[in-house]
């Protein structure tokens, strides 16, 4: 039985992922800092709604009492 592989086609091709944040894709690489995202912006707003997410604080709306003369 000779070794030959069925043709490893596409092993080639750079590891893409989709932007967890709008869906585009994205190829996988050390220079690509905002992966998996596709820019900085998609980055911010996932770790925007992180952030809010966790920081779900109650409403605390004081009534202004502006009894001060
Ligand atoms: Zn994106």
């Amino acid at each position: 039985m000779a070794a030959d592989t069925p043709g490893a086609a596409g092993s080639r091709r750079p590891r893409t992922v989709a932007c967890p944040q709008c869906g585009a894709t994205v190829e996988w690489r050390p220079e690509n800092r905002f992966r998996p995202f596709c820019s900085e912006r998609c980055r911010l707003i996932d770790l925007g709604a992180w952030a809010t997410e966790d920081y779900r604080v109650p409403e605390h709306v004081k009534p202004m009492d502006e009894s001060g003369e």
